[in-house]
């Protein structure tokens, strides 16, 4: 769906215009998305500044360099762990200077002590925020608060929250991305490959959210930066088009072999992204009866992830509502979830596979009219909350992902007035497109999610509604 304020906004006579005349317009930035799969070094070239003073020193060294960044160190001594990492990889930390065009920021704040230390937050952002290149990323790494015996401690680290969250408004106009990283005990080795996405470009949609990395679900024996996805199969559920069949399309580019479900009625689009991405056809309703039982005996050869996608809306304000829409969008976008998952929990699923559910921003902040949706999609937050601890030990991570506003069938079906307003009520002020979510989606099933269960995490552009 084309959104003609962001086409405009592309136009530096635009931009001006708006600018000079003073109009209470928004100009969107053009995000900056993949143009491929998932590459050895997705931060090639590009300058990283590296503040802030913490434990993570030398993960941080290592991802970067590893990645192909370029390490600009500002106020921290390039010790052993940045010049080892430097030279394993060619890069070479060096001094951040004013010269310097930071494609990204990254801050240690593994060491806040108190309300006191937050300054360094001010101390390093400050100089550098206004230097951060468009599309830029901003991410700040913390230690988990429920972790830390001292309250204050405890409170500086959830401090940084609030900040990435303002610092996302502040940089969403230039298309900048803002993520705190909550580090728990043990969860060291997940921060690798969940920095190296939310710097790279696949997180393009992804902001001022915070990510919860523990270790609670024993980790892979290896983590493949590549093909991350190779020899496995994924199951879609509404793969016939929107954020399906782009979930579908990023699977099977990361090597997975996608299994496409959707109606029974919708088999000509299904077929279709099938034929595209190599991928087989399931033509079954998720809320027929017998469900579980023939998704579960089609994937009986095995299945190492299920992204529970297929959903609808019903909506009218609950007054009007008859029974028949509130029970059609509560089975679709959770009931029948919870059947399949049982089945393929007791079958086809591997240890250390994954479940992902779509969730919304309307299940976490309401919405006038869906109640029903509303309803649904906040039972699977509660829901993926208790299932990943009931499954965490057979390394089986459980999550979900709520989009915001997303160009789709579902919301062009939206007011024309209602549809731009959503658009712009966020950090990035324009929607986001399938690709933008997909991406979130796949990242979840490879083994490098490991430290990521039990959450919901938004696919929003940093909307302004919901916590
Ligand atoms: P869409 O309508 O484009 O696609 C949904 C697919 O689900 C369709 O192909 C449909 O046939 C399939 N489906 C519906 N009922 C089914 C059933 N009973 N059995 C099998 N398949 C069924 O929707 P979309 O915008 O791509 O949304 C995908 C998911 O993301 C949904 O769960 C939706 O609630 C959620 N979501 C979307 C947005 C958005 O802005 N588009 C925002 C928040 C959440």
């Amino acid at each position: 769906m084309s959104d003609l304020l962001l086409d405009m906004s592309q136009s530096p006579l635009f931009r001006q215009a708006v600018k000079g005349l003073g109009l209470p317009l928004p100009t969107p930035q053009r995000l900056k998305r993949p143009k491929g799969p998932r590459v050895e070094r997705p931060l090639q070239d590009l300058a990283v500044v590296v503040g802030g003073a913490g434990h993570l020193g030398p993960t941080l060294a290592h991802t970067l360099a590893r990645a192909g960044a370029n390490s600009h160190l500002a106020g921290i001594a390039a010790d052993a762990a940045w010049t080892d990492a430097g030279e394993a990889f060619g890069r070479p930390p060096r001094a951040a200077t004013d010269e310097v065009r930071a494609y990204a920021l990254v801050f240690d704040a593994t060491g806040l002590a108190d309300g006191y230390d937050l300054r360094a937050l001010y101390d390093f952002f400050h100089p550098w925020l206004p230097r951060l290149e468009r599309c830029g990323r901003v991410v700040v790494c913390a230690r988990e608060p429920s972790d830390l015996t001292r309250a204050a401690a405890a409170g500086a680290a959830a401090a940084t929250d609030g900040f990435t969250r303002s610092v996302a408004r502040e940089i969403g106009r230039k298309g900048g991305a803002a993520s705190v990283v909550f580090v728990g005990e043990g969860a060291e080795d997940r921060v690798e490959p969940l920095l190296r996405e939310l710097l790279s470009d696949r997180t393009a949609f992804l902001t001022g959210q915070p990510y919860h990395l523990s270790a609670d679900v024993p980790a892979p024996a290896a983590v493949p930066l590549v093909r991350p996805l190779g020899g496995r199969t994924v199951l879609v559920t509404g793969a016939a088009r929107g954020i399906g069949a782009a979930a579908a399309e990023i699977l099977a580019a990361e090597g997975a072999h996608v299994v496409c479900l959707d109606r029974p009625g919708d088999e000509g689009p299904l077929s279709q992204t099938a034929r595209r991405v190599g991928g087989s056809v399931l033509a079954i309703d998720i809320t027929a009866d017998d469900a579980p039982r023939a998704i579960a005996s089609a994937l009986e050869g095995g299945v190492h992830a299920v992204i529970h996608n297929a959903g609808i809306t019903r909506d009218k304000t609950l007054g009007r509502m008859s029974p028949e829409w509130w029970d059609q969008a509560v089975a679709v976008n959770f009931a029948a979830v919870v059947g399949i998952n049982d089945a393929l929990l007791s079958g086809p699923l591997s240890d250390g596979g994954r479940i992902v559910h779509l969730s919304s921003v309307s299940g976490i902040a309401g919405n006038v009219g869906q109640t029903n949706y509303s309803a649904s999609k906040a039972g699977l937050v509660g829901y993926v909350r208790a299932l990943s601890g009931a499954v965490s030990q057979r390394g089986i991570a459980v999550n979900a992902v709520a989009p915001g506003f997303i160009e789709t069938r579902l919301t062009q079906a939206m007011p024309a007035v209602t549809r731009e307003v959503a658009r712009r009520l966020s950090a990035l002020g324009q929607g986001g497109q399938p690709r933008d979510v997909a991406e979130l989606l796949t990242f979840l099933c490879t083994p490098g999610a490991s430290g990521l269960t039990g959450q919901t995490l938004r696919a929003c552009g940093g909307m302004f509604i919901g916590a």
